[in-house]
């Protein structure tokens, strides 16, 4: 059995109360580590840690803090096989996503967020020969990121990078569901010599240690990701107190296949988008549109191809699709399944629950499902689902496709499947959602703003939009000379 650890002011520490939970690897369904239930005593040692390494760590030269990153960066990419077989156990997902979405993706985030801090420079403005105002732009000071289970290593980067990358000191909780990459990043970072306090984490639940970091009145902005409601709470929690705030929330994010796309690269890419990670990302595509005119040979397709995929050990590298990330989950998923058929869905592939042979008997494992015959009004297609589970509907033209993709209270992520240029930019700009992709899906470049619309977020991560959230503008303005 493993023993995960709190990494506080450089070392790593036990929960001062000594009370642990249980860590359930979902490809198994058996306990294999503990992780520290922290609370707000933990949480108070963590302050003291951030707060203590904050003046040396903020007034660090950029171009060395930009290579300590870089190190770190390193040290991620090194151990990436590590790391993407802790993730796969940990998490339930294939092996072979692990390392080349989660761990690849969390080297290149620290690496983007040291080469942005060198590149990012303040505003200044002239009042013709009056007059000139310049913006300082310091670290806040000691922040929290708090991040989901569904790409633990790749999203508690993404938050922490930034932070640190902008001069702050953090405090970092990862998911009580998936924790054990975020305790291999600190052994990671004692390695590369991290400056003590810089970065802690903390290990425990959300409503005990993550409402902690939200209430703690020295801990000036939070980074969160993960479901609305949560969000919702969080929100209402941190507005008296006057926080800073970026909510990154959850989707029902559609797909707009035409009858002019490459049919072939579109099944193929909206099979990734809808089942990649076993649909647990926020960004998978659960709502797919068809044009009338090829609805039959995509849905055939569509259909065949999500079959076709090999549900299995999270650890075999032929895995496509694994566990679910735990039994509640799992549930919860099959829960929609059996509402959409009350709705009068049909289940057109999947739909059951997997018992497999040997090491995975016990796990959380459920059918690539995929359904048709609901209206945009249903629950099923109203609801987040997070799982791998999606459905399928025809449209007529084009206001009916926009109506469906906006018609959810969520704004992520849309993909548009056509090659008429004209018409996906128009959509593009009339669809309201914080990302649209054009003929492909999950594409990111760093450097541009990241985050959704309506009840899927406030505010952007991504680019300079983060160094600017963990960041304090501050407005200087100088007169050349008196008013006389
Ligand atoms: P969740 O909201 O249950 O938990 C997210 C994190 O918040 C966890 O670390 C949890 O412990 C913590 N938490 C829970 N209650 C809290 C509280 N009262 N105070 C402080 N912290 C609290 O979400 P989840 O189930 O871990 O993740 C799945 C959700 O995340 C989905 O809705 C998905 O769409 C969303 N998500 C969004 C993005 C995005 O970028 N928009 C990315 C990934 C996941």
């Amino acid at each position: 059995m493993k023993t995960i650890e709190n990494y506080i002011d450089g070392r790593f520490a036990s929960p001062l109360s000594g009370v642990y939970l249980d860590n359930v690897e979902p490809a198994t369904g058996a306990v294999y580590a503990q992780i520290p239930e922290s609370d707000s005593a933990d949480l108070e040692r963590a302050v003291v840690a951030a707060e203590q390494a904050l003046p040396a760590w903020r007034d660090t030269p950029l171009e060395q803090r930009a290579d300590i990153l870089l190190q770190l960066a390193d040290a991620v990419a090194a151990a990436s096989e590590e790391l993407a077989r802790a993730e796969a156990i940990d998490n339930g997902k294939p092996v072979a996503f692990a390392r080349t979405v989660d761990c690849y993706r969390a080297a290149a985030n620290i690496r983007f967020f040291a080469n942005a801090l060198t590149q990012f420079s303040s505003e200044s403005h002239a009042m013709g020969a009056t007059a000139i105002n310049y913006t300082l732009r310091d670290p806040i000071g000691v922040v929290a990121t708090i991040s989901p289970w569904n790409l633990p290593l790749y999203l508690f980067t993404w938050k922490i990078a930034p932070a640190l990358a902008a001069g702050n000191t953090v405090i970092a909780k990862p998911s009580e569901i998936t924790p054990m990459t975020a305790y291999l990043f600190a052994q990671i970072c004692q390695q590369v010599g991290l400056p003590k306090g810089v970065l802690n984490i903390l290990h425990g639940r959300g409503q005990g240690i993550g409402q902690a970091m939200v209430e703690h009145p020295r801990i000036k902005a939070i980074s969160f990701t993960g479901g609305t409601a949560t969000g919702k709470h969080l929100a209402a929690t941190a507005a008296p107190l006057f926080k800073k705030l970026s909510l990154e929330l959850g989707g029902k994010n559609p797909a707009l296949v035409f009858a002019d796309c490459d049919l072939d690269k579109t099944v193929n890419q909206l099979v990734r988008a809808a089942f990649a990670n076993q649909g647990q990302i926020c960004l998978c595509a659960s709502r797919i549109y068809v044009q009338r005119e090829v609805y039959e040979p995509f849905k055939a397709a569509f259909v065949k191809a999500v079959k076709a995929l090999q549900v299995g050990d999270p650890l075999l590298e032929s895995t496509q699709q694994g566990a679910l990330v735990s039994a509640a989950h799992r549930d919860k998923v099959l829960s929609y399944i059996e509402l959409a058929k009350q709705e009068g869905g049909r289940v057109l592939c999947g739909g059951q629950q997997i018992t497999m042979d040997g090491r995975c008997a016990q796990g959380f494992f459920v059918e690539p499902t995929v359904i048709e015959g609901l209206t945009i009004n249903s629950r099923t297609n109203q609801e987040e689902i997070f799982g791998p589970v999606c459905t399928i509907e025809p449209f007529n033209d084009d206001a009916e496709a926009l109506a469906l993709a906006n018609g959810t209270e969520y704004g992520l992520a849309a993909s548009l499947w056509s090659q008429d240029v004209s018409r996906c930019h128009r959509l593009a700009k009339q669809l309201d959602f914080g990302i649209v992709w054009v003929n492909t899906w999950l594409m990111r470049d760093l450097r541009t703003p990241f985050g959704g619309m309506k009840a899927s977020g406030v505010g952007r991560e991504g680019g300079l939009e983060a160094l600017r959230f963990f960041t304090e503008p501050k407005n200087v303005c100088i007169q050349y000379g008196d008013d006389s």
